[in-house]
This record gives C-alpha cells, sequence and structure tokens, in this order.
C-alpha cells in the first residue's frame, strides 16, 4: 500500500503538546499541515513554536536551513474546523475526553471529503468507541504517537472493529514514509505499550510496598542487572505519577479491575499528596537531592575453596576447577562443597534449600551475566552467615557489584521480566498485536533491553509460568494467574527445564503429601484439597459449605483452623520426615461466608534441628476481585522419627 501523497494536505486538530510534535513531522515529511485548536489563539502559539524548534534544529546541524524553511511555509493555523476541508488525513490530539472526541468526530465528518482518513492519537480511548457512531467509521483508526512525538520513532496503528483494512495499511504506509517505525495493533485498552508495560512500574511497586527493598536498590537492578536503560521508579518520577497512574488506574478499569492491572496504592499516595515526580520537585526521589545509594554488600575476601560450574551452551566457563561468569540463560548452576548458586525460577531459596545438603543462594535475573555489572542474591533466612559471604565473596572475585536481597518470591528482575512477558504473550495471544510488533513497539516505546515476546521464548516459557506460580503461591493468586495459552506454550516449551536435584525434592515433596493426606480423611471429609506443594509450602482449599456456618451465615472460627493447621501439615511434612504440631496461634481478621472458596497458604518461615515455624494465611479466593485475608495463623512443629513415603537418600 502506498502513503498519502505528500501533495495531500494533513489536518491537525488540538494544538496541545501532541497536536504541536505531529504537525511538525507531518510538515517535516513534506505535507502542507493545517492545524486547529478551540482555543483562542493555541494554534498560533503551536505554529510559533514550531518554527522555533526547526530553527534550533537547524542550528544543532540536525536539519538544513532550507529544509527548515520550508516546513515552516507548510504549517497553518486555522481558525475554523471547516478550514480543514480538502484534507486528505485530518489527526485529532485534543483532550482525552470521549464526548468531545465524539462531538468533534461527528463535526470532521460532515467537513471533510468521504475520502479523507481521520486519526485519533487517543492514548486509552477506545477506537470503536470514537468512532461507532459515525455513518463512516471504517475511516476511522487510532495512530498513537508517542511523546514528543518529533523525536520518538513508534506510531501504534490501531484497528477498531470498523476500521477498514485499507485504512491500517494507509496509515503504516504513511507512518513509515514519514520516517516513523508503525506497528499494528486492535484497539484494546492500553494498545501495545500501555498495556504491556503495566508490570514494569506494578512489580517494582509491589516490591517497595512489601516494605523489604528500597526503591534505589530495585533500579540498580532494573538497569545494571536488567539491562533496563532506567529504573521503573526513576522512569516515574520522569513521566509523572499522575500520569503514569491514570494509564494504570485506566487499563485497570478496561480490564474490568483485573487483578493483574491492580493500580499501587503507594503511587495513589504519592499522587495525592502532590508528589508527582520531577516537575513537582520529587516524587520517590527528592528532585533536588543525590539519588540514595542501593543496597551493596560490602568487600570481602570470604570464599569456600572451589567453585564448580555447570550449565549448558556456553554456561559457567569452568577454567582450571575455577568457574566464570555464567551466560545470559538460566541454564547453570555453580556449586561449592556448601553452597549452590542458581539462577532464581521463582521459589525462594528457602524453598530450594529444602532439606539439601547445601544451601542455595539464589541469584536474580540478568539480561546477560557475562556483561552486568551488579547481581541481586538471596539466601535463605537463616542460612548461616558465612555460606552468604561466601557467595558474595566469590560474585565479587567475578567482578559483580553484589545486592544481598531478601528470600523473595521472583526477586526483582525475575519477578519483573517474568510478569512483561506473561503480558506481552497475553496481548498476542489475545490479537492485540504479532509477537514481532509487540516487541517492536516495546523496544520502541520503552527502551527496553529486549522485546518482552522475546525474551520470555529465550528464558523458556516454562520458565515464565514457574515464576507467575511461585508468585501466585505466595503473593496472590489472581495477580499472577497464567492463561490456558500460555500454559500450553509452556507445556510445549522445550526450553528451561528444573535441574534434578530440585526436580527429585519437588517430587518428594508432593509423594510424601499424597501420603499423608491419603490418611487425613478429617481434612477430606471436610472437603479439603492439595492445590500446590513443594518442599516448604503448601496450598490447600476449602468451599465454604451450608453445614459449615452458625447462625449468622459465617462459617465456624474452628472450620478456618481447621484449614490454616492442615495446610501447615501438609508443608510440614514436604520434607519426608515425619513432623507434628506442637502448638499454633490464629488471629482472625475477616469473617468467611457460605460458599466461600477459602485457600490457605503455608510457608514454612523456619527450619533447624528438629523444630520449624510455619506461617499460614487463610485468603478468601476471588479471582476477580483478588484476595481478601480471612485469618493469620502460626504453627511450631516438631520432627518425629520416621518418613513418609521410602527416602531414596536412606535405602
Ligand atoms: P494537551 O492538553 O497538551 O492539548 C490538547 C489541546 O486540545 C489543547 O490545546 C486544547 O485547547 C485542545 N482542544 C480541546 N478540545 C478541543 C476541541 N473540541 N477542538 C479542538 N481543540 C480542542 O494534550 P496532549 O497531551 O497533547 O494530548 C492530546 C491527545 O494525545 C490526548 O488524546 C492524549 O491522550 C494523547 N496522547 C498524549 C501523550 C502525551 O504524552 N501527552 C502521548 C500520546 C498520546
Amino acid at each position: 500500500m502506498e502513503a498519502i501523497a505528500r501533495s495531500v494536505p494533513v489536518g491537525v486538530v488540538g494544538a496541545g503538546t501532541m497536536g504541536a510534535g505531529i504537525a511538525q513531522v507531518a510538515a517535516a515529511a513534506g505535507h502542507e499541515v493545517r492545524v486547529y485548536d478551540a482555543a483562542d489563539g493555541a494554534a498560533a502559539a503551536a505554529v510559533e513554536a514550531i518554527y522555533q524548534r526547526l530553527a534550533r534544529a537547524v542550528d544543532k546541524g540536525r536539519l538544513l536551513a532550507e529544509e527548515a524553511e520550508d516546513a515552516a511555509t507548510r504549517l497553518h493555523a486555522v481558525a475554523a474546523l471547516e478550514d480543514l476541508a480538502g484534507c486528505g488525513l485530518v489527526i485529532e490530539a485534543v483532550v482525552e475526553d470521549l464526548e468531545v472526541k465524539r462531538a468533534l468526530f461527528a463535526g470532521l465528518e460532515a467537513v471533510c471529503g468521504p475520502d479523507a482518513v481521520l486519526a485519533t492519537n487517543t492514548s486509552s480511548l477506545s477506537v470503536d468507541a470514537i468512532a461507532g457512531e459515525l455513518a463512516q467509521a471504517g475511516r476511522v483508526a487510532g495512530l498513537h504517537f508517542f511523546n514528543p512525538a518529533p523525536v520518538l520513532p513508534l506510531v501504534e496503528v490501531v484497528s477498531g472493529a470498523h476500521t477498514d483494512a485499507a485504512v491500517a495499511d494507509l496509515l503504516v504506509a504513511t507512518a513509515a514514509a514519514w520516517g516513523k517505525t508503525p506497528v499494528r495493533a486492535a484497539s484494546t485498552p492500553g494498545f501495545i505499550v500501555n498495556r504491556v508495560a503495566r508490570p514494569f512500574y506494578g512489580e517494582a511497586f509491589r516490591l517497595l510496598e512489601s516494605g523489604r527493598v528500597d526503591a534505589a536498590t530495585v533500579d540498580a537492578l532494573l538497569c545494571e542487572s536488567g539491562g533496563f536503560r532506567m529504573g521503573a521508579f526513576e522512569l516515574a518520577d520522569l513521566i509523572g505519577h499522575d500520569v503514569n497512574l491514570a494509564v494504570s488506574r485506566s487499563v485497570w478499569e478496561a480490564f474490568g479491575r483485573d487483578p493483574r492491572f491492580t493500580p499501587s496504592v503507594l503511587q495513589e499516595r504519592l499522587v495525592a499528596d502532590g508528589r508527582l515526580g520531577r516537575k513537582s520537585g520529587g516524587g520517590i526521589y527528592a528532585a533536588d537531592a543525590p539519588r540514595p545509594e542501593p543496597a551493596t554488600a560490602d568487600p570481602t575476601e570470604a570464599n569456600l575453596g572451589h567453585w564448580l560450574g555447570s550449565g549448558d551452551g556456553d554456561g559457567p566457563l569452568t577454567r582450571a576447577g575455577a568457574a566464570g561468569r555464567p551466560s545470559g540463560t538460566v541454564h547453570w548452576r555453580i556449586d561449592s562443597d556448601e553452597v549452590s548458586l542458581r539462577p532464581t525460577d521463582g521459589r525462594t531459596a528457602a524453598q530450594h534449600t529444602g532439606g539439601g545438603p547445601r544451601t542455595v543462594v539464589l541469584v536474580d535475573l540478568a539480561l546477560d551475566y557475562a556483561s552486568a555489572t551488579r547481581v541481586g542474591i538471596a539466601a535463605p533466612e537463616h542460612a548461616p552467615k558465612e555460606h552468604v559471604e561466601a557467595a558474595v565473596g566469590f560474585l565479587q572475585g567475578l567482578g559483580y557489584v553484589v545486592t544481598v536481597l531478601p528470600d523473595l518470591p521472583g526477586l526483582v528482575v525475575a519477578r519483573t521480566v517474568a510478569t512483561l512477558a506473561a503480558t506481552a504473550a497475553d496481548a498476542v495471544d489475545s490479537g492485540v498485536a504479532t509477537a514481532d510488533d509487540v516487541d517492536t513497539a516495546m523496544r520502541l516505546g520503552t527502551s527496553y533491553p529486549r522485546g518482552p515476546y522475546e525474551w520470555g521464548a529465550a528464558l523458556g516459557w516454562n520458565w515464565v509460568t514457574g515464576v507467575l506460580d511461585a508468585l501466585a503461591a505466595a503473593e496472590d493468586a489472581g495477580r499472577y494467574r497464567v492463561s490456558r495459552q500460555l500454559r500450553e506454550r509452556a507445556e510445549t516449551d522445550d526450553g528451561w527445564r528444573e535441574d534434578d536435584e530440585v526436580a527429585d525434592r519437588d517430587d518428594l515433596a508432593r509423594r510424601a503429601s499424597e501420603a499423608m493426606w491419603a490418611a487425613d480423611t478429617a481434612s477430606r471429609a471436610l472437603g479439603m484439597t492439595i492445590e500446590q506443594v513443594s518442599p516448604g509450602t503448601a496450598v490447600v482449599s476449602m468451599r465454604v459449605r451450608p453445614d459449615m456456618v452458625n447462625g449468622h451465615g459465617v462459617c465456624h472460627g474452628g472450620l478456618v483452623f481447621a484449614l490454616a493447621d492442615s495446610a501447615f501439615a501438609v508443608a510440614g511434612n514436604t520434607h519426608n520426615r515425619r513432623t507434628v504440631a506442637q502448638g499454633a496461634d490464629i488471629t482472625f481478621v475477616a469473617p468467611a461466608r457460605e460458599g466461600d472458596r477459602l485457600l490457605a497458604v503455608a510457608h514454612e518461615k523456619f527450619r533447624g534441628g528438629r523444630s520449624g515455624i510455619c506461617d499460614v494465611t487463610v485468603y478468601r479466593d476471588d479471582d476477580r476481585a483478588g484476595r481478601a485475608t480471612i485469618a493469620l495463623f502460626r504453627g511450631r512443629s516438631r520432627e518425629i522419627p520416621g518418613t513418609l513415603v521410602p527416602d531414596e537418600e536412606e535405602t
């Protein structure tokens, strides 16, 4: 398809930030451009501002004086919408208000010839909603430029349900002729970039809200390990938290308040307090003070003798018995006698370590371990101090700056990349755009170091779903749920596989809990089901039946206790050591009612000698509204002699 001919005039309606930028692009590409704005003098002021920008481009040697003059002579401020008659393409960039845009398009339909293409630069409104009532809705499409339009190359060409294919093709060709990189998107909330980018901010805010990691550390890991050009907080401070939150809220609302997109409470508070970012003197960071230092381990000489690497492809180099830097993949491990260093797969270091012979220290994801300057690591909370120091010393010896993180599921970079990849896959699966266009849009629209779809495929979709599953079990089943298509993609993916030792321990945990469950008739009689187990973790569900409620329709507290206690028992026995309860406390937070599906999520907090501590949170599980906490339970356990299933290590 050919682009719109240069001889055809282009109209721009709305002469604010975007309209002025788009007018400049169209004039520079050789079109006569007519700029109209409803506010008196706004179009003339925008044209004047473009002249000045063109003059600055000449001063900086980026444009020839004749080119700037030609572009300037092609720009006209016009006083009425009727002056756009004769334009072959009109691009609307007025306020983001559906009723204003609808009225404007009705006006444009009356003024412009039947062949004129009408485009909207909306960031968040539906093209169908804007065009729906027009006689010729087929000629309306989205042409979504990014700010600043003269500089940023990406343009999303957005097709609504009524948009003619030829109109979308024409806009793709025209954007390309104007020096832009067009991608095609269906008119769905957030199109590509504003939808797929949500987890970049969402995960960073969740980490900050956890109170266990500070903003500067999150940003440092995203940049120095993940290869992102800017950290999530630095970028949100630059964009403005009001703007960033408005996009998050609009995508969340448009998806029926899907918990995947739930906006951050902390960001809501920043906006309410007027801490909007750089433009208001500060947001997450103060605008006029030096950036706080990220958490960084002190240099240490500690090392535990020989470290041996293994992995496939160009995994950890093994030179004369000494392991070097791992490669960019997640298929490697480096072991000393007491410590095993592994890339995170979403589960905690405590879960990996389980009852195994070595302390597992997890390494956060890096874009490329060979060139990363910083790595984040996490060890089980009660790991011997000398094991953590040895891991730090070894990694410092490889030239990394090391951040020791708390033992969080998915750490920082891995959870960010896994959720971005899943959101990208979801956009592809729901027909928003092709995988290539999603990746192009994210690299150009957000400067990501790698397209998130291609990144997910390279890491392995089963690695991506593994991280999401671990986050779902530990934090929020609704937010991190894996779509059916993504699960299928992971099942046919032979990219990443668990290493044998981890797979064996998972298998043992599953078999031990099944053996225990088979003998637990009481839990089964209450309709409880084991949803998930891994070493030290269990998720058990129960539906509140009519015979479980009291006279007020509220579930008996004793039955909520029984559910938490069962999850505690399953988690405690996952190491295949017979483990019994020594005591437990419960705090009830909210009532559960008939029909509610309850989930008890148990995590072992401590295991040492023969005793253990396990925390259980009972949630009311509602896939859409997220989870509400019903009760908090802490159990103390003790191992007694014997195993639940024959233990191969012992036979
Ligand atoms: P802006 O507030 O800078 O400019 C809007 C202009 O539209 C104003 O000059 C206003 O006088 C004019 N206007 C309002 N109603 C009008 C009408 N009925 N007829 C003619 N002119 C009218 O806004 P902006 O930031 O340039 O955003 C414009 C559009 O572009 C919005 O739809 C926005 O979502 C979208 N967008 C903005 C950005 C961004 O970063 N600012 C990026 C991409 C897309």
